[in-house]
């Protein structure tokens, strides 16, 4: 049955980033008239600082992995209706000496590789592929269920095709200061005591853990992680894979049981700064890349340089060729849950939810978070 504009159940998404976002198109697939708030002019936060990429390659055996993929599944169709760069760009994982490529042999025989789409490939066979990369390495595990989009176009492009639906409103320059529930439903206020009401709600505030939601964190299992990040000047050949370094393993739960300590040292920079390289092709041909991380509060507000000399020294060695200058430098925080959670969800009051909490995989699973909501929605 179409239902008319009028019958539909209200639904007020608080936060702009992609868990929002998701939680606005998800609901709007499935019947419901959205008011989607954002504090900001347009989103700043880490839904835009991101790599864009959708890395299933990385992820916990189990349901963290079904969740990825169940997203994955969401990314395809997603992808293929809103212009947000979706691409299947599937990942490389690059092995620079025999030992590296052990690990990542025992990572191709996991009992749950052929789901995450493990392939091993020797130097000729990558080179063959992809004759961009020319560097130094032996080998590299390729992934074919990672995937990646365009941040810059992301959470833009999702707007543009919910906007044509009439029961999606877009209110950007909105900050919600308290919320409250009562027998008419639940409902958000600004500081000028403008109020947004809905039958029910998702607020999904990122890394926001403080103000008016603090009382619904109370006790709860999350923390804040800050990334450096950067981006080069386009590269002049187009590269057909996202790429990662041997260190990634160190910190993806995939491969958490395998043979680690074969990695041998890491880099006293990488170490220092917790590093891999991730590094990932723009549709305009430069590389987004990065990341460091730091899980202490408070967060250096200073850029440092040093990460960026690893990261520039590990794509060469890669390419076999200068990568291309870093042209721009930014930093992320995002919200991560620290337990046996996937990520954080938590009902603050009949018909309203609270999540957040999705790490450094926040992007990749946003559309199984939201649907999760959607689905327990249908349930009341
Ligand atoms: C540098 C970096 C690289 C990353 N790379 C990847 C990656 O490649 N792949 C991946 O899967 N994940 C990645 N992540 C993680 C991912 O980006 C995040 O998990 C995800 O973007 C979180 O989305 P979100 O919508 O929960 O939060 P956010 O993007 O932070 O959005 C929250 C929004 O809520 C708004 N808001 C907050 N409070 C209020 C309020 N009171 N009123 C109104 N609005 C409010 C904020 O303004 C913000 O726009 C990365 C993160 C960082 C920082």
């Amino acid at each position: 049955m179409i239902m008319t504009t009028s019958s539909r159940k209200t639904v007020v998404v608080v936060g702009g980033g992609i868990v929002g976002t998701m939680h606005a198109l998800l609901a709007i697939k499935a019947g419901y008239s959205v008011t989607h708030i954002e504090r900001d002019s347009l989103p700043q936060s880490s839904s835009v600082r991101n790599f864009g990429l959708i890395w299933v390659s990385g992820r916990e055996a189990g349901a963290e992995l079904e969740v990825a993929l169940r997203a994955r599944e969401l990314w395809g169709e997603i992808g293929s209706e809103a212009k947000i760069g979706f691409r299947a760009q599937h990942s490389l994982t690059i092995a620079v000496n025999e030992d590296e490529f052990a690990v990542m042999h025992e990572a191709a025989n996991m009992t749950d590789a052929s789901a995450r789409g493990f392939e091993l490939l020797t130097r000729e066979e990558i080179i063959a592929r992809d004759p961009a990369l020319q560097g130094s390495f032996v080998g590299g595990l390729l992934c074919t269920q990672d995937a990646a989009v365009e941040p810059p176009l992301l959470l833009g492009g999702l707007r543009e095709f919910l906007s044509q639906s009439p029961d999606y409103q877009w209110l950007p320059n909105f900050e919600v200061v308290d919320f409250y529930h009562d027998e008419t439903g639940n409902h958000v206020t600004d500081i000028q005591g403008n109020k947004i009401s809905a039958q029910l709600m998702a607020i999904c505030p990122g890394a926001a853990h403080k103000g008016f939601l603090s009382e619904f964190f109370e006790g709860a299992a999350l923390r804040k992680v800050h990334l450096q990040m950067g981006a080069t000047a386009p590269f002049a050949h187009p590269l057909k894979y996202s790429i990662a370094d041997a260190d990634s393993m160190r910190y993806y739960p995939a491969f958490k049981d395998l043979s680690l300590h074969k990695l041998g040292e890491q880099s006293e920079i990488a170490v220092r700064n917790k590093m891999q390289l991730l590094m990932v092709q723009r549709l305009d041909g430069s590389f987004t890349i990065g990341d460091t991380h730091d899980y202490v509060e408070p967060f250096n507000y200073e850029i440092q340089e040093e990460p960026y000399v690893h990261l520039k020294k590990v794509m060469d060695s890669i390419l076999g060729t200068p990568s291309p200058a870093i042209v721009r430098r930014w930093d992320g925080v995002y919200s991560q849950s620290t337990n046996s959670d996937i990520y954080f969800r938590r009902e603050i009051a009949p018909g309203a939810v609270v999540v957040t909490g999705g790490g450094g995989r926040g992007n990749t699973i946003s559309p199984a978070m939201a649907e999760k909501t959607i689905l327990d929605w249908a349930k009341l």
